[in-house]
C-alpha cells in the first residue's frame, strides 16, 4: 500500500497514482462512516467484498453502454481505473422511501414512490454534502446543463437495470448514490460513472423478508453487518462458496 504515491485519502478508500498516465489505482479499505463522520467503525472484510461487488455491477453497467471509470480489479483490495475530473455532485436514485427521505418528508419507511426520483447533493463534507438544485449546480459552475443531461440519463438508465439485476437475486434496490466524472480524450469529453457501487452507498433489501443487507445495518446498529455485505456478494455469485474457484453466476430467485 505504501509503494505508489497516495492522491487521496477518502472515508472508505484510498485512491493511488496508477501504473500509466490518467489511471489511479482505487483501494477498498474496511473503514466505515456515517452520518457525515460522526459515526466511525470498522466492517471486517468490507473492502474486498466491496472491491469485488463494485468490479461486478461497473463490469455489467459496461456490457449495456454505461461508461465508466472502471479498468480491471487488481487484486483483493484494489482496482484499476481511469482518472477522472470528478463532478462534485452526489447524485441519489430512490425507488421507496428511506433514510433522508423519510426524515424530510414525513413518508413512513418502505413506501413505494410514485416514480423513480433523482436528488443532486453537493459533495461537501465540511457543510454535509447540502442538497442542491440544478440551479444551483449550474448558477456556481459544478455541472453545465448537457453534463447534468448525461448523469441524469445514465443514472435513469442505471436505476432500471440494476433494479432488474437485483430483483432478480430476491434483493430490492430501495435507493443509491451516484458520482460522474469527466474523463477528457484531447478536445472531446465524456461523462462517464465514477466511485463505486456497493452495499456501502445502495439500500438493498430482501425482497420477501425486507431484511436490510447494506450500511444501514452499521448506522443503526442492526447486528450482521459483515454478513449482510457478504450475503449480496454470495447472492451476486462472487462469493466463493466452496473456497476459490467455486465461482458461479447470479443465483437468480424464482
Ligand atoms: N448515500 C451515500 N453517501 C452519502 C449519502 C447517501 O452513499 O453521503 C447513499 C445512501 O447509502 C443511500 C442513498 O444514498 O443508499 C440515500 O441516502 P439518504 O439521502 O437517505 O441519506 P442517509 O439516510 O444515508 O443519511
Amino acid at each position: 500500500m505504501t509503494r505508489r504515491r497516495r492522491i487521496y485519502e477518502g472515508k472508505a478508500k484510498v485512491l493511488f497514482e496508477g501504473p500509466e498516465p490518467g489511471t489511479l489505482v482505487q483501494y477498498f479499505k474496511d473503514d466505515a462512516t456515517a452520518f457525515n463522520n460522526q459515526k466511525r467503525g470498522t466492517i471486517t472484510g468490507k473492502g474486498v467484498l466491496n472491491n469485488r461487488i463494485s468490479e461486478y455491477l461497473m463490469v455489467r453497467l459496461g456490457e449495456i453502454g454505461v461508461p465508466t471509470h472502471f479498468v480491471r480489479r487488481l487484486n483483493m483490495r484494489e482496482q484499476l481505473v481511469r482518472e477522472v475530473e470528478i463532478i462534485p455532485i452526489e447524485l441519489v436514485v430512490r425507488n421507496v422511501a428511506a433514510g433522508s427521505l423519510t426524515k424530510r418528508f414525513g413518508i413512513p419507511e418502505g413506501t413505494a414512490l410514485p416514480r423513480s426520483i433523482v436528488e443532486y447533493y453537493y459533495k461537501s463534507d465540511e457543510l454535509g454534502d447540502p442538497m442542491v438544485s440544478e440551479e444551483h449546480i449550474t448558477a456556481f459552475g459544478w455541472a453545465t446543463p448537457p453534463d447534468l443531461d448525461d448523469m441524469m440519463s445514465l443514472s435513469l438508465r442505471i436505476n432500471d437495470y440494476l433494479t432488474g439485476l437485483f430483483l432478480g437475486i430476491g434483493l430490492r434496490l430501495v435507493d443509491f448514490k451516484l458520482e460522474f466524472g469527466r474523463l477528457w480524450d484531447n478536445e472531446d469529453m465524456r461523462i462517464v460513472l465514477a466511485d463505486e457501487i456497493s452495499p456501502d452507498n445502495c439500500r438493498l433489501w430482501d425482497v420477501k423478508t425486507n431484511e436490510k443487507l447494506d450500511k444501514d445495518r452499521f448506522r443503526q446498529d442492526l447486528g450482521k453487518v459483515e454478513e449482510a455485505y457478504q450475503e449480496v456478494a454470495r447472492r451476486l455469485g462472487i462469493l466463493p462458496e466452496g473456497g476459490p474457484g467455486d465461482l458461479k453466476g447470479p443465483k437468480v430467485m424464482q
